[in-house]
This record gives C-alpha cells, sequence and structure tokens, in this order.
C-alpha cells in the first residue's frame, strides 16, 4: 500500500516519523477515520468538521492547509485502489527534543493511510457483537479524538480475552460512557433510542450523529441521556455505531443476553437506513 507523509506519498513499509515525533513520545497528536465504500469516503464532512475541532482544542495545526486534506484523502483512495475499508490520519505536535511544553518551532506531522476492509458484509453484522463492561479509566477531555489510546487498548484487550469484540466503559456512577471505539445505544419498550449526550465525557460519533438524524425514518424517538449497565441488561435492544462498524448489534453485555440474544429488528432497519444513506452521500 502507498501512506502519505508529510508530503509525500510512500511506499507503507518505507514510511517513517522522527522517534522524537511527539505522537511517539507523548500520544501528543490527534486523528481521525473515515470510511470508505466503492472508492467514495462517507460522511466525509462530519470527519473533517470533527478534525477540525480537535486540532483547534489541542492547538494543532495542519502542515498543509486544511482544504487540501480531502483533496489527499482522494488522491491516497486512488493511489490504493481502495474500494472499500478506511483512511486513517492523524496529526501530531511533530519531532522536537524531549520537552513536554508545547516546542516552539517543530512542524507537525501529517500521516495518512488506508486500510481494505469489508465493511458491508461483516459478520458481526449478522451475529451481533458481544459487550463487557469495563471502568472508563480515560482522561476528562475525552471530546478530543486524541491518539493517547491506552485506556481503549486495556479496555478492547479486556474484552477479547473475555471473548468479546467491543468494550463499554462505565462512569463511576455506573453509567455507559461509550464504546472502546464506538457509540453504545440501547433501545427500549417504547421504541426510544437512547445514547449519552455530547460532552467532554465522550467523542462526539459522527455515526452517532448521522443515526440519530435518521432515527425518524424508523419511527424512533432519541432519547439523550446516560444509561446505566442495569438498564442496558434490561433493554430490548442494544447496538454501537463507529465510521466503519456503521450500526452493530449488541447480543450480549457481560454474558447477559439483550432481548432474544439476536440481532434486534429495530438495530437491523437503522443499519440498512445508516448504509443507504452512506451510499446515498459518499463522496
Ligand atoms: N467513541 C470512541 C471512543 C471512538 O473511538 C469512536 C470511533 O472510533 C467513536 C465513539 C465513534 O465515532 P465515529 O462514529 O465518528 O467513528
Amino acid at each position: 500500500g502507498v501512506a502519505y507523509v508529510n508530503g509525500d506519498f510512500v511506499p507503507l513499509s518505507e514510511a517513517k516519523v522522527s522517534v522524537l515525533d511527539r505522537g511517539f513520545l507523548f500520544g501528543d497528536g490527534i486523528y481521525e477515520v473515515a470510511a470508505v465504500l466503492g472508492g467514495r469516503l462517507i460522511d466525509n464532512e462530519a470527519h473533517l468538521a470533527r478534525l477540525e475541532r480537535s486540532l483547534k482544542e489541542a492547538a494543532l495545526a495542519t502542515p498543509v492547509p486544511f482544504a487540501e486534506i480531502p483533496k489527499l484523502q482522494r488522491e491516497l483512495i486512488a493511489r490504493n485502489a481502495l474500494a472499500e475499508g478506511l483512511v486513517y490520519l492523524q496529526v501530531t505536535r511533530g519531532a522536537a527534543p524531549r520537552d513536554f511544553a508545547f516546542p516552539k518551532d517543530a512542524a507537525p506531522t501529517l500521516v495518512m493511510f488506508v486500510q481494505e476492509k469489508n465493511l458491508l458484509c461483516s459478520p458481526a453484522a449478522e451475529a451481533g457483537v458481544a459487550v463487557k463492561t469495563v471502568p472508563d479509566l480515560r482522561w476528562a477531555r475525552r471530546d478530543i479524538k486524541s491518539v493517547s489510546l491506552l485506556a481503549q487498548v486495556f479496555a478492547k484487550q479486556e474484552a477479547a480475552a473475555g471473548g468479546c469484540q467491543e468494550a463499554w466503559m462505565t462512569d463511576p456512577a455506573g453509567m455507559v460512557t461509550e464504546g472502546a471505539s464506538s457509540s453504545a445505544f440501547i433501545v427500549t419498550k417504547a421504541d426510544k433510542i437512547v445514547t449519552r449526550p455530547n460532552s467532554r465525557e465522550i467523542l462526539p460519533g459522527c455515526t452517532r450523529k448521522a443515526v440519530a438524524a435518521l432515527a425518524e425514518r424508523c419511527s424512533l424517538e432519541v432519547e439523550e441521556r446516560a444509561f446505566s449497565v442495569a438498564e442496558a441488561l434490561a433493554a430490548e435492544e442494544a447496538f454501537i455505531t463507529s465510521a466503519t462498524a456503521f450500526v452493530l448489534p449488541v447480543v450480549s453485555i457481560d454474558g447477559v443476553k439483550i432481548g432474544a440474544g439476536v440481532p434486534g429488528e429495530r438495530t437491523r432497519r437503522l443499519r440498512e437506513i445508516y448504509i443507504e444513506f452512506a451510499l446515498a452521500t459518499a463522496e
């Protein structure tokens, strides 16, 4: 594959950054992931808007004008002849002698690569995913899409060790914040989909936002509030959303079946509607 590193398109195997890069030393960087279907970017406007926000909140700048980024994403997709998968993009504060405060004259690092992945036909969409709950060990600015992901690495590892595909992280009150790499939802008896409101406690999911806007078409009402693990265990359906997972049914939490323990009807419908939206707006 071909990667982009600070102005150059290079073979992925030769793509390198300095060991002094602050992304490597401090996790001092932010990232973004957008899905690709049929060689086109899905909901990229939302991802660019969040990227711009993350950059601003982290006092970072891109080494190229921001408006060039979608062109670079598209060129990378073309050079890789990527049909289905994702584009990963990362901006760090660059390479500088190791010192915590912002360096005076380091140039930011911009790196992009693609990953091929089956998004439309995924076994997880058919079978659903098993979720494990774990304490949310992250910091107080989870709204920034930071590359400091050790807490999510721990959460995913704990989930994987327990035979689960996703971790739902919980706050000290036992309320679910979100998935380790996804937004968390439950569906209640009253045809409501419940998800935690955006705040500094969660990442504002682009897919979460799109799904919330599409819910009406499935006669589902969105209720933005925190929900507990206990409420999730008793919910009729549960699901997760992310750029590359789209909408995935959750069929068990901590080994307890959700509903009948199979993907729920409303979740299936939301996945279909999201995919229709994705294909119709891909660019
Ligand atoms: N929450 C976290 C912590 C994530 O890492 C992600 C994405 O990977 C999401 C939510 C979902 O966000 P999006 O739908 O924009 O991919």
